[in-house]
């Protein structure tokens, strides 16, 4: 691990800032209690970046005995679909946290929204505007030049309420007229230069139907949105920064009654060697980059769970990256790390080869099996003990034995002994090969019968364990190689992303298992000794189990990129 790495990870962690927010308020007398939602927009699945907005929002009310709301933010009908409103809800909940009865959608509020739009036409803080978009953002100007005011900006508010309401009827089309503020068109920050409140667009929501032709703006939904759920903190990304004064504008133009939520936003999580963006991950699904939006290579939630993350790996990263107000990248070792950190706790250990070489016990009789007690789990003793079934012929991993070793090699080699994890000690006295290939096809060893259980009778010592399995006890399973789906730390800095995704991403391969595997079930999490830690896929449409691969027991990764 490299020491960035391990100073991200502390024990124990100050308060992030927003907490110090919220201490501050207990202290001047200011604080009513913590209400806050997490907002997700229904137009994609939910990624690591979004389990960090969840575990923070989710973490700050359960931190402050308060409350936190789902609330969809369904604005946009034309991107949005229950599919991911399903998909959402599912991924929270999986992640361990509760909205209670608190679900909540922006097109709940359709009605209030409009209502407090004609309050802002009422009081002359807006005005139906005929300008294309083009038109607007020609006339927009830059940080430096005023926009040019709209021809449209000093309608009466009467023709402005009777526009409005003939907008909503449906009678105009699409992109024809948009309902904006009448702010102030010289502000430094763009947002406030008449932004539009309301669009045009005749399409069927997923849950407000053909009731709605005009459609609030995000802008205009949000901050109202906060207000009507009483949300004390309403903590967002930092690009919305720019948009607080507007927010900020709104509930205070409209004449709403304090208590306001308080905007409050932290940097985004961006992780190395991913890209982080519900448009990107789309691109990747609908062009068959990945096998859908739950690839385990994906870094959505669901692809995390497919891959064998589990929720408490998932929210312990998201404690660990802490919450920052500058924008960073965090290293997806410590993901990985996170990971394995909790499987290492949890997961039973299982002996399984992924490529086999034979090796036959030329002193062990035919036929028979003899059961060896193999330990499930050394970091918990409840755990228990299991049988694991030595023969004659076993299989080893290919690369645990060298015909020519360097001094420091420790496996198996000719003339030498090596340990066999729970069982024997052998020694290499042949090897059998393809005459035309070469290949080692079996390597002749002996057991010294004496050795049960790995120690042997005259305290002689062998450095090197490696793990086998019995050939004719062996179960086949597939087993899926996954890797890191780009090849570059920031995929995101080239031309196209797609350019960066790593080739050898997945690979599928044969594994010999140790029998106990039999029982093994969907979404069941292994360690399998000496090779890293496999998940129980869910796919039944093959004749073997399938296992999938979290993670590799070490991280081979920050090895690799040391030696560049
Ligand atoms: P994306 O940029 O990936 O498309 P988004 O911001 O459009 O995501 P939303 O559905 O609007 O997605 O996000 C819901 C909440 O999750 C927002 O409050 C947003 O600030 C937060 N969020 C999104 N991405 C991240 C991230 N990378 N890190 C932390 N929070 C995030
Ligand atoms: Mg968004």
């Amino acid at each position: 691990m490299n020491n960035e790495i391990k100073l991200q990870i502390k024990e124990t962690r100050q308060l992030n800032f927003i907490e110090e927010i919220i201490e501050k308020e207990k202290n001047n007398n200011s604080f009513s209690g913590v209400h806050t939602r997490f907002p997700p927009e229904p137009n994609g699945y939910l990624h690591i970046g979004h389990a960090k907005s969840i575990c923070l929002n989710f973490g700050l009310a359960k931190k402050y005995n308060g409350k936190c709301n789902l609330r969809f933010d369904d604005t946009n009908p034309v991107a949005e679909d229950v599919e991911y409103v399903d998909s959402i809800k599912e991924d929270i909940r999986w992640l361990g946290f509760d909205w209670e009865n608190r679900l909540f959608y922006a097109s709940d509020y359709f009605q209030q929204l409009y209502e407090w739009a004609k309050v802002l036409i009422k009081k002359e803080k807006s005005f139906v505007c005929d300008l294309t978009a083009d038109e607007v953002s020609r006339m927009r100007g830059t940080p430096a030049i005023p926009a040019t005011p709209s021809p449209f900006r000093n309608r009466s508010v009467e023709e402005n309420l009777n526009l409005f309401e003939r907008m909503k009827n449906g009678e105009f089309p699409d992109g024809s007229k948009t309902l904006r503020a009448k702010i102030d068109l010289a502000s430094p920050n763009m947002h406030m230069r008449d932004p539009v409140l309301y669009r045009i667009l005749h399409a069927s929501h997923h849950r407000t139907g053909n009731k709605w032709c005009i459609y609030p703006m995000y802008d205009f939904a949000h901050g109202q949105s906060d207000y009507i759920e009483r949300i004390t903190h309403s903590i967002c990304t930092l690009e919305f920064e720019v948009h607080r004064p507007l927010y900020e504008w709104f509930l205070n133009a409209i004449g709403l009654n304090p208590p306001l939520p308080r905007q409050i936003e932290f940097a985004r999580l961006n992780l190395s060697f991913t890209v982080m963006s519900k448009r990107k991950l789309m691109e990747l699904v609908k062009g068959n980059y990945v096998n859908g939006w739950d690839d385990p290579r994906m870094p959505t939630i669901c692809g995390l769970r497919h891959r064998g993350y589990t929720p408490e790996s998932i929210r312990n990263f998201a404690e660990r990256i802490g919450v920052a107000k500058r924008e960073n990248t965090i290293d997806v070792s410590l993901l990985e790390f996170c990971i394995r950190e909790d499987l290492n706790k949890k997961t039973n250990r299982i002996m399984g080869v992924l490529n086999p070489v034979k090796v036959i016990i030329t002193n062990f009789p035919d036929n028979q099996t003899e059961e060896l007690n193999a330990i499930n789990n050394p970091e918990d003793a409840s755990a228990g003990n299991r049988k694991v079934p030595f023969s004659k012929e076993l299989f080893i991993e290919r690369d645990d034995f060298m015909e020519n070793p360097p001094n420091n090699y420790f496996r198996l080699s000719p003339g030498k002994e090596v340990r066999l994890r729970y069982a024997y000690y052998i020694k290499c006295n042949n090897i059998i090969k393809n005459p035309q290939t070469c290949e080692i096809t079996e390597i002749h060893c002996t057991y010294d019968t004496e050795s049960k259980g790995g120690k042997s009778a005259d305290g002689r010592k062998v450095k090197g364990t490696i793990h086998w399995v019995s050939a004719k006890h062996a179960v086949e399973c597939e087993v899926r190689l996954y890797d890191r789906l780009f090849k570059s730390e920031n995929p995101e800095e080239g031309q196209d992303f797609k350019e960066d995704l790593n080739p050898d991403s997945l690979k599928i391969v044969k594994g010999y298992l140790e029998p106990s595997v039999k029982t093994a079930k969907v979404g069941e999490n292994y360690q399998f000794e000496r090779l890293g830690y496999f998940v129980v896929d869910k796919d039944t449409t093959t004749k073997n189990i399938v296992f999938n691969r979290t993670v590799s027991l070490k991280d081979v990764w920050s090895k690799t990129m040391k030696n560049k």
